[in-house]
Order: C-alpha cells, then sequence, then structure tokens
C-alpha cells in the first residue's frame, strides 16, 4: 500500500515536472517561433527570474538570440555585467566612486553558474564588468543561441541598483552585448558619473516571479494577468526595441494610479505617505506627455511607470519607467515637477534617440534639460524662471568653471565629480539651447528638434546629426553657435549670423 502510494506520488510528480517543462517549451517555441528573425534589432532576450525580497536576491535563467551583424567573421562576444563593478568595493575609491556608493554600501553582483553557445557549454572570462565569450567562427549575419545562469545579489549603495525598505530596484542588472563600434567592441568600464548604460535597442520577454503580496513595475508591458500560485505569483512582461529592461520591485504598501494619456498608459506609483502629493506630480506627467509628443514627435512607448526611489539621487531614466526620489513625494513641492518632466524627456533623447552616455553625455542630458525648460515656460512659468535664472548664473561662471578643460562636450569620464559635470552639462549646456530658442522661436526651435528625432530613432546619434538638423531647418550659422559653445564659448546667435 505504502510502495503502491508512494509510486502513484512519485508519478503524479514525475508528469507535473514534464507538463512543466513542456509547457515552458511551447512558451519560448511560440515568443520566438523557435528563431526569432532579428530584423528590427540585433539581439532578443528571454529572461525568467525569481525574486526573493527578503534576503534581496533573485535567480535567474536567460536565454539570448542575437546576430552577427558587426560586418566581419567574429571568434567572441563581449556582454557587459554592469552589476559586477559592485563586487569588490575595495577597487572603487575614487572622490566620483565613493560619492555613488555613500557611507555604508554593501557589494553585490552576478554570479555566473553556466553558459552556452548554441547547446554547448562553453568557459567563459571576467575583465572588471566586461564578460567575455569565445564562439566558433560567427560567421556574418549568423545567429547564435546563448543561455545564461546566474545568481543576483542586489548590492546597497546610493546609485540605482540598490533597495530601500520597502522597494528594489533593478537598474542595468541584466547582461547586455555590449556595442561594437568602427574599432571593435566597446568596454564599458561604468564611469560613476552620468549614466553607465549604453545599449542599442534590444526586444525583451521577461517572467519575474515574485512573493504573492508584491508590486512590479517595468520597462515592459504585461501580457496578461499574472499566474498565481499558493505563496507566489509569475508576471510576463514584454518590451521591444528598448535599450535596457529595469525592473522595481515593491512591497505590498505600494499603490498605483493608472490612466490614458495620447495612447500611453501613465502609472504612477505611490505609499499611503505620499498620497496626497503624487497627483501634482501625475498631473505634470500627464502634460509632458502630450507636450513633448507634440513639440518633438510620438513617443512609441505603450505604458510609463513613475516609481518612487531611493533619496539619495533626484531621478533616473529608463525605457518606459522612471525611479525619483521618493524625499520629494513627501514634500509636495512643485520643484520637483522638474524632475518627473527631465526623466520623461529622457524618452524620447536617449530611449528613442539614442546617444554614446560616456563620450557625449551632453547630447541627451542637455537637450533633455532644455526640453524641460521649454514644458515648464508652458505650464509652470515660474519654475521655469528659476531654472532659466540659475542656467544664466552657471554660465557666467564659465570661466572659472572650465579653467580645468572641461567643457558641456567633456566625456563623463572627464569630470572629476558630479558637482562640475551637472554644472557644465546640465546647467550651460540648457542655456545653449535656451538662449537658441530665445532668438529663433520655440516653433523653429522644435522644428528642428522633430527633424532630429525623427532621422535618428532607435540609432546612436552624434553632434553631426544634431547640427545636421539644426543646419537645415534653421539654417548654417547654427553650426558656429553650437561649436562656440561647446567650446565655452556662450556666444549670443545674432553675433554669429
Ligand atoms: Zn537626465
Amino acid at each position: 500500500m505504502k510502495t503502491i502510494l508512494w509510486f502513484g506520488v512519485t508519478f503524479l510528480l514525475l508528469l507535473g515536472v514534464v507538463l512543466y517543462f513542456f509547457h515552458d517549451e511551447t512558451d519560448f517555441l511560440q515568443t520566438f517561433s523557435s528563431n526569432p528573425k532579428l530584423e528590427d534589432v540585433n539581439t532578443v532576450y528571454k529572461v525568467d527570474v525569481e525574486v526573493y525580497p527578503d534576503k534581496k536576491t533573485a535567480k535567474a535563467y536567460m536565454k539570448i538570440f542575437t546576430k552577427n551583424d558587426t560586418g566581419r567573421k567574429q571568434d567572441k562576444i563581449y556582454f557587459q555585467v554592469l552589476a559586477n563593478k559592485f563586487s569588490d568595493l575595495d577597487k572603487l575609491t575614487s572622490e566620483a566612486w565613493r560619492d555613488f556608493l555613500g557611507p555604508h554600501p554593501e557589494p553585490g553582483g552576478l554570479g555566473f553558474t553556466k553558459i552556452t553557445v548554441d547547446g554547448a557549454v562553453t568557459d567563459f572570462k571576467f575583465n572588471d564588468t566586461m564578460l567575455e565569450i569565445p564562439i566558433d567562427n560567427w560567421e556574418e549575419n549568423e545567429t547564435i543561441e546563448l543561455t545564461m545562469e546566474f545568481d543576483i545579489n542586489v548590492p546597497f549603495n546610493e546609485g540605482t541598483f540598490s533597495y530601500t525598505e520597502d522597494n528594489i530596484f533593478f537598474a542595468n542588472w541584466l547582461p547586455t552585448r555590449t556595442v561594437y563600434e568602427k574599432d571593435g567592441w566597446y568596454m564599458n568600464e561604468f564611469q560613476p558619473i552620468g549614466d553607465p548604460g549604453y545599449n542599442e535597442p534590444a526586444d525583451y520577454f521577461v517572467s519575474v516571479t515574485v512573493p504573492k503580496e508584491y508590486h512590479i513595475a517595468t520597462t515592459g508591458i504585461e501580457k496578461s494577468a499574472p499566474i498565481e500560485y499558493e505563496t507566489k505569483k509569475t508576471y510576463e512582461f514584454e518590451a521591444e526595441k528598448v535599450r535596457e529592461f529595469a525592473m522595481c520591485v515593491m512591497d505590498p504598501k505600494y499603490r498605483v494610479k493608472s490612466e490614458e494619456v495620447d495612447g500611453i498608459t501613465l502609472r504612477s506609483w505611490y505609499t499611503p505617505d505620499s498620497e496626497e502629493s503624487y497627483e501634482i506630480y501625475h498631473s505634470a506627467a500627464k502634460n509632458a506627455f502630450e507636450h513633448f509628443n507634440q513639440a518633438f514627435g510620438e513617443n512609441p512607448y505603450d505604458e510609463f511607470d513613475i516609481v518612487p526611489g531611493p533619496k539619495t539621487f533626484t531621478g533616473m531614466e529608463y525605457p518606459g519607467m522612471t525611479v525619483v526620489n521618493s524625499n520629494h513625494y513627501n514634500s509636495g513641492e512643485s520643484y520637483f515637477i522638474s524632475t518627473i518632466v527631465h526623466e520623461i524627456a529622457h524618452q524620447w533623447w536617449y530611449a528613442v534617440v539614442g546617444n554614446h552616455p560616456i563620450e557625449e553625455p551632453w547630447l541627451d542630458e542637455s537637450l533633455t534639460n532644455y526640453s524641460t525648460l521649454q514644458f515648464l515656460k508652458e505650464h509652470y512659468p515660474e519654475l521655469a524662471s528659476y531654472h532659466s535664472g540659475r542656467y544664466q548664473e552657471i554660465t557666467e561662471q564659465l570661466p572659472e568653471l572650465s579653467k580645468n578643460g572641461q567643457s558641456i562636450s567633456t566625456p563623463t569620464s572627464g569630470f572629476p565629480n558630479d558637482e562640475l559635470y551637472a554644472a557644465l552639462v546640465y546647467g550651460v549646456g540648457s542655456q545653449m539651447f535656451n538662449k537658441l530658442e530665445e532668438e529663433i522661436g520655440v516653433k523653429k526651435m522644435n522644428e528642428a528638434l522633430a527633424h532630429y528625432y525623427g532621422n535618428n530613432r532607435f540609432t546612436f546619434a552624434t553632434k553631426d546629426d544634431l547640427l545636421d538638423s539644426f543646419r537645415k531647418v534653421v539654417g548654417p550659422q547654427t553650426e558656429t553657435y553650437f561649436n562656440q559653445w561647446l567650446r565655452n564659448n556662450p556666444v549670443e546667435f545674432e553675433d554669429v549670423k
């Protein structure tokens, strides 16, 4: 009797296992039609991750289809594992890293247990944040299939991949294929100043399992209602043509307000503490989507999440999502509107029109900050004059700020600290666009920016692409205007005519 019962239980368990894998395999086949075409993107990521919020850990399995579009045969591929910058904190001793980490950092990162290429287990090696995987004869236009298994230990610091008492922030956490530039694979070292994410658009299909009572906001959109188990639930997210897949795992007290705006579902997350003030930001965000859609061209994403984040930075942009300082929520101050609007403008300048965030950070940051100012002038004029006054003051300090050679167009690695980076790129850089707008008018300005947006969607734009749009729409003298400002000579537009 005992034996038979045991056999029966074993049989049912085995059947369950077989059905589970059959289900999983079917799901994979449906998602990829066995092999994705890779026409619009060169890489498709399928991720299965389970998050353990109590332990601040997770376990992930990743399947990656990637095409050799480098124009030559390759014998290896590189992935950026920026999360592993935090595995040995003793190496991060510069002033900028000390600021980034804060006073009580804890290490974290990804521990890889297995990597395969086209079904065969492979060796791999790390050089700081770069993961190198050998590939046998990777021919041009050939697609390979990699799998990766890894454990995630969420670090604690004042940056974007970290946690608070009620929220875990997964940013720059998944391995991503590094960018192949004209000189070869780009070795992303992760600079502590500016944004480290330098990725081509890719498609993501991500399944996330969390304890039943937790909430999730991500870059993607939910494919269907979560599948509920006894103590857990599994969400399936999809995100097409995005430069990264970010995610927040929030504890049960979080609530969300969801609203359709110009074809986008805007989701504002808040806690009981911020219930009274979050509406101010939600309505500013709503107006911002309408304003920028009209000014620069339609944003292609379907959903946008605003999540209260750590109190250590003002805000951080991701495709389809932003994390903003939760302290400001509790204050309910109108000043904070600028942060939300800035992160939304990044959906145009960063998420859709990409640029090299380390070499040319001004290209999205100065333009994003100017776009914010343009919005504020129309909707919050008092805030706008506060900010433009500040940018003008900073511009007048340019001789002092630039005495060691930095300018608006210095790469992030060329700045000693965040203060100088912010003053030049966010302050002087915004004023460069703002002063031009004062001369040519907002209508002409937006014609040039809509041209730039339309011509550079889902690429990495450069300074030349931006100048090209202004040359064509406004006139050839804009080139001299921008070049003078970028060389620390803030000229008036009428003087370069
Ligand atoms: Zn920004």
